[in-house]
């Protein structure tokens, strides 16, 4: 029997297995491509794509009706400082000068554990209600072991699907940031061991390091050797402002010999010509911050022509909430716009980089951050066998009414509140417009707490 429950009309996210007929899809699967049809889901996992899976085995499903709307994977944030997620929007305009002395010397060493647990939570709940499934928590709030802990637990019970990219401590800033001489956290390997052993959980570990920028090459080493003996892959942060030309992250490391498949190299805005190559040959990643870069000054320009100039197709990252908005549809603007402005004010620079569309920018936004994760087998394109980790699309407001073009309609006038439902694994974390996780009210007060608390510190003077 199939029960036929329009998205629009039910409140009662299904717990079952779902069909969702006649829609746009944007499934980012080469042997699909883009059509109007049906997608089933059974088990948690995408069962059949086609134009019409009428004469399927539909018994027992729910039935989203998808007129109107578009389904695409979900999209997949490469790089998120998740734990800031109750001081989001306080630092709006602000510069790096800034940024340091609030997060990194003021509230950071502050953090008590339940404070990592509610802006996780916070933070990875609004990645969910904007249509992010996948989240690559770059966590640099490694203050205690209990930190850790209830940051994993924070996206184990947020629903999403996470990685959590251990990182350093946010106590002793002089020591973790800046050229530090100290080696990545010996925890790491409690967390793989006792809390993030399986890597085909919906929670996995992998190593948020400082790189050559924010340590050495020499420390680089040692912490790269530590996340490959416990087979976890890592990202660094690189090309960042000033630092990028003096100390040439990706450089630095090619020239060691270090550089691989398992790396995410976090901006890259001010690497050269040169380190790009290096990273491409490597088949190493890239996630591009276009919000932030473009508005924190000083950081660097989007780097998405250059890496695209080298073959390198780019994941997009949102970064902090606390100096941007974090949904997709603000960083993928924001790649477009950095982009026009470049050409406008460095035209012989970007005389040459590839133009980009809407659909390269969805690319980016969802199977290129699957990749960049580690997790293309599993999540980024609606692929049968694949995990359903999708999002449903209203096209039907006056924002987008008459669309024509769905993917020009979603990056150029898409926003959080046309992402009716997100599925992660099948599960509904967001229903017909609304969050389905219980808690709600009261993880917002336990926000409210946080923030307050955090923003009545002095702040200490760097
Ligand atoms: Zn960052």
């Amino acid at each position: 029997m199939t029960t036929q429950q329009s998205a629009s009309t039910n409140d009662t996210a299904p717990t079952g297995d779902i069909l969702i007929r006649g829609a746009h899809l944007l499934t980012q699967d080469p042997e699909f491509g883009e059509l109007v049809g049906d997608v089933l889901i059974r088990n948690g996992k995408i069962a059949a794509i086609g134009p019409d899976l009428g004469s399927a085995d539909t018994g027992g499903v729910t039935v989203i009706d998808g007129t109107d709307r578009a389904v695409l994977p979900g999209f997949v944030d490469t790089h998120r400082h998740t734990w800031q997620g109750a001081v989001r929007q306080t630092g709006i305009g602000w510069d790096f000068g800034a940024y340091r002395q609030h997060i990194q010397l003021t509230w950071g060493p502050e953090y008590t554990p339940d404070d990592v647990y509610v802006g996780n939570i916070i933070g990875a709940l609004g990645a969910l209600d904007a249509g992010i499934t996948t989240l690559r928590d770059e966590s640099h709030i490694q203050n205690s072991p209990d930190h850790s802990d209830q940051a994993v637990a924070a996206l184990q019970d947020s629903g999403i699907r996470g990685v959590f990219a251990y990182g350093w401590p946010s106590i002793d800033s002089n020591k973790w940031m800046l050229r530090g001489e100290a080696t990545h956290p010996n925890d790491i390997r409690r967390v793989r061991q006792q809390l993030l052993p399986d890597d085909t959980a919906r929670v996995t570990l992998q190593a948020m390091l400082r790189g050559p920028e924010l340590s050495t090459t020499e420390v680089t080493a040692q912490d790269l050797a530590l996340a490959r003996e416990l087979g976890v892959r890592s990202s660094m942060h690189v090309g960042n402002g000033p630092w990028g030309p003096e100390f040439r992250g990706i450089g630095s490391l090619g020239e060691a010999g270090l550089l691989g498949e398992d790396l995410l190299f976090i901006h890259c805005c001010t690497s050269d010509d040169e380190e790009l190559r290096m990273l491409a040959d490597s088949g190493a990643h890239a996630s591009v911050s276009a919000a932030i870069e473009a508005v924190l000054p000083g950081l660097g320009a989007p780097a998405t022509g250059r890496l695209l100039a080298h073959g390198i197709r780019p994941s997009l990252s949102i970064d902090t909430e606390a100096t941007v908005a974090g949904d997709m549809f603000n960083v993928m603007r924001s790649a477009l716009t950095a982009h026009g402005l470049g050409i406008t004010m460095q035209p012989e620079a970007y005389a040459d980089l590839p133009a980009f569309t809407p659909r390269d920018l969805l690319e980016f936004a969802t199977i290129a951050g699957a990749k960049a994760s580690g997790l293309a087998d599993r999540t980024g394109s609606l692929t049968v066998g694949k995990d359903a980790d999708l999002i449903v699309f209203r096209l039907d407001q006056f924002t987008t009414v008459p669309s024509s073009d769905i993917a020009a309609s979603i990056v150029g006038a898409g926003h959080p509140g046309n992402v009716e439902t997100v599925l992660v694994a099948g599960k509904a974390a967001k229903w017909n417009g609304h969050l389905t996780h219980p808690d709600l009210a009261d993880l917002r007060t336990r926000g409210e707490a946080s923030r307050d608390r955090l923003l009545a510190t002095p702040l200490v003077e760097g």
